[in-house]
C-alpha cells in the first residue's frame, strides 16, 4: 500500500503510525537475527517497516533482496530507502524498475553519506547531488509515494542551519515527498520548534519523528557528534552514570524512548518510526508501554 494511504488509513482511525527501520546485514548470522527480529516485531503490526541502503554496491544489492523478501513473505508493508551515493540515473532508474516489478510501493528518498573512506559527499557524473533531484527523478518514474529525511535540530552540512533544512524540505515537499522522517533526537521542543517554524513556511506533510532506543550509551555520544542530534544535560545525567552497565542503559533507554513517544503522541504526531536496527527487544518493549 502507499505510504499516503497508509498515513490516511492511520489518521481516519485515529491512531499513529508505527514503523520500524532495519539494515541489510552483512553476514548470514546477522541476516538470521533480522529475520528473527522481523518476525517479533510484527505481532505489533507496524504501519511500514524500512530498510536502509548502503554506500558500496553489494549493501546495496541487499536492500532489494530483503525489501523482496519482506514483501513476499510477510504482510508488512517495505519502504525501500535509496540515495544518490555512487549511481548515475539510469541506473537508479533500472533500482527502480526492479522496485516496481517487485510491487514495492515506497522509497525513502535520501542523498546519502560519503562511503567508507571518502571525506565527503561527491555526486558521480550522471547522478544527483541532493535528495530534492532525486525526489523529483523518482515521482518522474511514477507509482511510488516518496518520504524523505529531515533534521530538526539541522544537518551537520547546513551552513545555515534548521533555516536551511527547512528551505530544503519544502523543496522535497514541492518536488513530490508525502511524509518527512527525522534525525532522531532526544529534544521534544527542538522537533516541536522545528514543525512550528515548518507550517510557517507552508509545509504541510507529517514530520514523523525518529525515535532511537539507547542501548549503548557511549556510541549514541560519538555517533551524536557526527550527525548533529543533541544530548540534553536531563540524559546525560541519567546515563552518564550507569554508562559502563549495558542493561541498565538499555532499561533507561526504553524508558526514555517511551517517555518521549509519549509526550509526542500527545501532542499531534502523525506516527513514531523507531530505529529498532534489527533488534526487537527495545522496540518491543516501547510499544508494549505505549
Ligand atoms: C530517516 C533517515 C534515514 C536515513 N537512511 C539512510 C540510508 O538508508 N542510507 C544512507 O546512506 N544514509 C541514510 N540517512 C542519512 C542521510 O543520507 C544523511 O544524513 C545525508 O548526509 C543527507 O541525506 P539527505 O537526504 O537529508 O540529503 P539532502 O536533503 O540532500 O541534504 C544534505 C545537505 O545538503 C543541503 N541541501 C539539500 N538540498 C539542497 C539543494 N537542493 N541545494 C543545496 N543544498 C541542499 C541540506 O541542507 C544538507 O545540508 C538517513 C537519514 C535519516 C534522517
Amino acid at each position: 500500500m502507499l505510504l499516503e494511504q497508509i498515513l490516511a488509513d492511520c489518521k481516519a482511525a485515529g491512531k499513529p503510525s508505527i514503523s520500524f527501520e532495519f539494515f541489510p546485514p552483512k553476514t548470514d548470522k546477522g541476516e538470521k537475527n533480522l529475520w528473527q527480529c522481523i518476525q517479533e516485531l510484527t505481532q505489533l503490526n507496524p504501519s511500514f517497516v524500512s530498510v536502509t541502503y548502503g554506500a558500496g554496491g553489494t549493501t546495496q544489492d541487499r536492500t532489494l533482496r530483503i525489501v523482496k523478501r519482506i514483501r513476499k513473505e510477510t504482510a508488512l508493508e517495505p519502504m525501500a530507502h535509496l540515495t544518490c551515493v555512487g549511481s548515475t540515473q539510469d541506473e537508479l532508474a533500472a533500482l527502480l524498475n526492479e522496485y516496481k516489478a517487485a510491487g514495492m510501493k515506497n522509497i525513502l528518498a535520501l542523498r546519502g553519506d560519503a562511503p567508507e573512506g571518502m571525506d565527503k559527499f561527491e555526486a558521480v557524473d550522471g547522478g544527483f547531488a541532493h535528495a530534492t533531484d532525486l525526489v523529483r527523478f523518482v515521482r518522474e518514474q511514477q507509482g511510488f509515494s516518496i518520504a524523505v529525511a529531515t533534521y530538526p535540530e539541522g544537518h551537520p552540512e547546513s551552513a545555515n542551519g534548521v533555516a536551511d533544512d527547512l528551505k530544503y524540505l519544502k523543496v522535497k515537499q514541492d518536488e513530490g515527498a508525502i511524509a518527512a522522517i527525522t534525525q532522531y533526537f532526544f529534544d521534544n521542543d527542538a522537533y516541536y520548534r522545528f514543525r512550528e517554524q515548518a507550517e510557517k513556511i507552508g509545509i504541510t506533510i507529517p514530520i514523523i519523528p525518529g525515535i532511537m532506543p539507547i542501548g549503548n550509551y557511549e556510541q549514541i555520544v560519538r555517533f551524536s557528534k557526527m550527525c548533529g542530534a543533541s544530548i540534553p544535560d536531563w540524559l546525560h545525567e541519567k546515563m552518564q552514570p550507569i554508562a559502563g552497565d549495558l542493561d541498565a542503559v538499555k532499561a533507561m533507554g526504553i524508558e526514555v524512548a517511551t517517555q518521549q513517544c509519549q509526550n509526542l503522541l500527545a501532542n499531534d504526531v502523525a506516527g513514531v518510526h523507531i530505529y529498532a536496527l534489527n533488534k526487537s527487544e527495545a522496540s518491543l518493549a516501547i510499544c508494549r508501554n505505549l
